[in-house]
């Protein structure tokens, strides 16, 4: 079987509707989205009685391991709009040895850096961007911290659309340069990612770009929701205890929520759900403050850094979805500093063989910070994501160097 059988089998599709997350007006399908008319982000439904009637887990079992498998719970209608990079299934890499030192229980790691552009914005983007090409959209717009961009640029440019994407002044090179070099116009801004976010609108509301920003169109919630489905198939349907989720704009965590509530719909899975996690840095932290301080909305954190940039999110438009999703699990938020990341950056490389993200590197933090105040316990099975390779970041270098013209001291090597 190849990936790409997945994608030449004959479609049904289930949507429905999409409805508003705050009010719950229904909008159609089948039509040019943003926000919903009350300015909040849309959330795809589904004919979930016809996908139970339809699906089959063992049906499920003989397709091609990639994201485009749960066709059904997907909203493409079409096979020919699908842009695919080859979305394998992610694996989910157990860390034993740091499992055993802590004293903790299962420790599984999803890692998402296998993916098309070394990270889970893939999901997301390779959802919208054949959303757009379905729908005839020419030129994308998105304000991105370097992985959303690269993703979007690479799917844009297969579909023959054009982006326009803006990143903060001091993303990391990388990230610049990949964008660019899959096509995109990429310019760096003296701001931040919110303050990218505006030019967009403005530049959707003067020239009519397509604004593919985090919940600003409906379907990278419905790519990214892909990794519950995963999550659940590879644990044989059983649910884990607890999931650490690196949260920015929050996109994995919602979808991830949303996920599950059709699993059980569809009649793959029971009503235990994992409490979930949202992992920020300390010094980008607003939905742990919201969640501390028990309100609905996150206000926007002001002079926001971190070294794991794919969290550096002041401010987010799904803020109330995101806190709905951790108190309904039984969750919380924790922030961790920068230098535990970095600790757990080092030390999950050096014991493991395993270089996480830092954002990555950000929810081992917390796991740990979280199994030392008694938050989860020794017994429960925990996963962490792990959302870009670590190849992607700026690496600190090593500076031991050999003369070969000298005597080879070789015992002490
Ligand atoms: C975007 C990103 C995140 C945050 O994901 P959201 O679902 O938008 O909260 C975390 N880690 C990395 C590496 C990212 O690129």
């Amino acid at each position: 079987m190849h990936y790409s059988d997945n994608l030449t089998t004959e479609r049904k599709t289930f949507v429905t509707y999409l409805e508003c997350s705050a009010t719950g007006e229904r909008h159609a399908a089948d039509e040019v989205h943003n926000l919903s008319r009350a300015g909040k982000p849309l959330l795809v439904r589904y004919d979930l009685e016809g996908i139970k009637i339809t699906l089959r887990k063992d049906e499920l079992k003989r397709r091609p391991p990639d994201l485009w498998r749960y066709r059904e719970l997907l909203p493409v209608r079409r096979k020919e709009d699908i842009v695919s990079l080859g979305e394998a299934v992610t694996p989910l890499v157990p860390l034993p040895k740091i499992a055993k030192k802590l004293g903790g229980g299962a420790l599984l790691v999803k890692d998402e850096g296998r993916l098309p552009t070394g990270s889970f914005k893939a999901r997301g983007l390779v959802m919208a961007v054949s959303m757009a090409k379905a729908f005839g959209i020419t030129h994308m717009a998105m304000p991105t911290n370097g992985n959303a961009g690269a993703a979007l640029a690479a799917y844009a440019s297969r579909a023959g659309i054009k982006t326009t994407i803006f990143c903060p002044q001091d993303t990391p090179e990388v990230n610049i340069s990949e964008i660019g070099l899959q096509g995109a116009a990429v310019y760096r801004v003296n701001g931040l990612i919110d303050d990218c976010g505006k030019i967009v609108a403005e530049g959707r509301a003067k020239v009519g770009w397509f604004d593919v920003s985090t919940l600003k169109e409906p379907y990278r919630i419905e790519g990214k929701k892909t990794m519950g489905l995963e999550l659940a198939e590879q644990l044989n349907w059983q649910m884990p205890d607890v999931i650490f989720y690196p949260t920015g704009g929050g996109t994995g965590l919602i979808g991830m929520w949303k996920a599950f509530a059709e699993l059980e719909a569809i009649g793959f899975i029971g009503s235990k759900r994992p409490r979930m996690v949202a992992v920020q840095a300390a010094g980008c932290a607003p939905m742990v403050r919201a969640y501390e301080e028990g309100v609905e909305h996150a206000p926007r954190w002001e002079n926001a850094r971190t070294i794991a940039s794919g969290i550096r999110v002041p401010q987010a438009i799904g803020d109330f979805l995101i806190l709905r999703a951790v108190r309904e699990s039984g969750g919380f938020a924790i922030a961790v500093p920068d230098d535990a990341i970095s600790a757990g950056l080092d030390e999950v490389a050096r014991e493991e063989g395993f270089l996480m993200c830092p954002e990555g590197a950000a929810t081992y933090a917390a796991y740990r910070q979280s199994l030392a105040d008694g938050r989860v316990k020794a017994s429960e099975q925990a996963v962490l994501f792990n959302c870009a390779t670590g190849l992607k970041y700026p690496l600190p270098p090593i500076q031991r160097a050999l003369d070969r013209h000298k005597p080879i001291d070789y015992a002490n090597l």
